[in-house]
């Protein structure tokens, strides 16, 4: 008997959701798609499921969309939600410059995946609340064995589960997400942030929220904090690169390009936008080599530019070292102890050889989420040779279009992997825009696997 497609999508936070959205819009036959995720919601995982309002989205409203075709669907939605029925054009603009709190985005993500489904009468959509174990091959469908009792017989499976189920970094540390009550913060006298990037102004400024008023030590190995976004959004600045193969030829010439801007008015975020869309060809072009290189040298000057705070965001931070209520310190953390009386952490400075003790009431591990390589799921493909690491461990090797790759350059029929997961082969690929574009590029390819429905499935 021959079975409509079935697509499961493992994964519900923002790349599943945009994932589904795309799948839903590209594959025009009934079909039947199934999300696996064990969070009550679709659409917001780690990055948008913050309920803390001092959490902001890090791009402008106006430059976010879940739909490739219709940018500025971000500023639209929330237009609908304040316009009063004035339909004022300046009130559309002015928010189109605003940065908005991150969870507002996950509202709009889940509305418009909810909208989509409802879109498509002949699409069955189901989501099944629990997390994957396994996938393997059966025939040439694939069997997707969860912790609950149901397992998925699928035709084509898209992992996006980035950053794992549970976020937990494991270096002693607090979870920069984990609860802490406003009594223990309110009480604390001192407090480490491990790690200089977003998740440390994310855990900083809600700490200050919930009336934490003592030193915070910002331990961090490069010391870099995150630059501000450009007043009032810049437009991108293309800029023509060398050809060649060579980091620290690239480097240079970016960091020469920024210069002559800014000498000629124009702000260095110009340029950095204006690289953008090429970052994950460029990426690409350089070897292994050259990648580890950029990756342990470069990388965090690179993000301290590349992700960068809204303007009220960065002032804050700027005030907050300014007035000197939190230190940057530039160190290796060794070790983090916990005990009754708060946290020891073991460092070491740069260029210093002496090992020395910090101690403080809290800590928190804000080093930012890498994709969790270690889960059941995630080995189970690797151990059967269906998927295997990109060279830096930090994802899965992929296509650009997200197809799994198992051999050098042979995909896993059928099987994709999208967003965070695919950082380490196409580098710029954790942000909204980037995934966007690819769950849109993998739908259309599986919309144009054809025939469709050439599997014939028993449950
Ligand atoms: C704190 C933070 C803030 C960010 N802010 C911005 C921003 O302002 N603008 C921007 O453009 N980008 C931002 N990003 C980047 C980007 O939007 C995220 O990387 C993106 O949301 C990744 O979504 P994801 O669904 O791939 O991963 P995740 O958010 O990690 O979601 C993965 C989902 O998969 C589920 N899952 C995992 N394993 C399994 C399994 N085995 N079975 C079933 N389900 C599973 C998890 O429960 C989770 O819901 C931010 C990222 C972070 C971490």
């Amino acid at each position: 008997m021959q079975q409509k497609l079935t697509l499961c999508v493992i994964g519900g936070g923002f790349t599943g959701a945009a994932a589904a959205i795309a799948c839903l819009r590209h594959i025009a036959q009934p079909f039947r798609l199934v999300v696996v995720e064990p969070s009550a919601s679709l659409g917001r995982g780690v990055a948008y499921g913050s309920r803390d309002p001092m959490h902001l989205l890090n791009v402008r409203t106006r430059d976010l969309s879940v739909f490739p075709d219709r940018p500025g669907d971000f500023s639209t939605w929330a237009f609908r939600h304040l316009d009063q029925g004035e339909n004022d054009e300046a009130l559309l603009e002015g928010l189109g410059h605003t940065f908005l709190p991150r969870q507002l985005f996950g509202e709009y993500v889940r509305q418009r995946l909810s909208e989509t489904v409802d879109g498509r009468p002949n699409a069955a959509f189901d989501v099944l609340t629990g997390t994957a174990l396994s996938c393997s091959r059966e025939g040439r469908a694939f069997a997707v064995r969860t912790d609950r009792t149901e397992t998925i017989r699928a035709d084509v499976v898209v992992l996006a589960t980035a950053y794992g189920v549970s976020a937990d970094t494991g270096v002693g540390a607090l979870s920069p997400f984990g609860v802490v009550s406003p009594d223990v913060l309110t009480g604390a006298r001192s407090m480490v942030l491990i790690g200089s990037g977003p998740t440390m102004v994310d855990v900083l400024l809600s700490a200050r929220r919930e009336g934490f008023a003592g030193t915070a030590m910002i331990v961090s190995r490069r010391g870099q904090l995150h630059r501000e976004h450009a007043a009032k959004g810049v437009v991108p600045k293309e800029m023509a690169l060398p050809q060649t193969k060579s980091l620290a030829r690239l480097t240079a010439s970016i960091r020469i390009a920024c210069e002559a801007a800014e000498a000629y008015g124009t702000p260095w975020q110009a340029v950095i936008n204006g690289l953008r869309p090429s970052l994950s060809a460029i990426w690409r072009q350089l070897s292994a080599a050259e990648q580890a290189r950029f990756i342990r040298h470069v990388r965090p000057f690179w993000d301290a530019h590349r992700h960068r705070l809204p303007p009220e965001v960065y002032r804050q931070l700027q005030f907050e070292v300014g007035e000197e209520r939190s230190r940057l310190i530039r160190a290796r953390v060794l070790d983090v102890e916990r005990s009754e009386a708060g946290f020891t952490l073991k460092l070491r400075r740069r260029g210093a050889s002496s090992v020395e003790e910090l101690n403080a009431d809290l800590a928190f591990d804000c080093r930012g989420y890498t994709p969790d390589l270690r889960s059941p799921l995630i080995r189970s493909l690797i151990e059967q040779g269906l998927a295997r690491p990109d060279p830096h461990n930090l994802g899965l090797a992929v296509a650009p279009d997200g197809q799994v790759l198992r051999g050098r350059d042979t995909p896993t029929p059928g099987l994709y992997a999208l967003g965070p997961l695919c950082q380490g082969t196409l580098w710029e690929i954790t942000a909204v825009p980037e995934i966007v574009r690819q769950t849109d590029l993998a739908a259309s390819r599986i919309a144009s696997q054809s025939p469709l429905s050439v599997v014939a499935m028993s449950a």
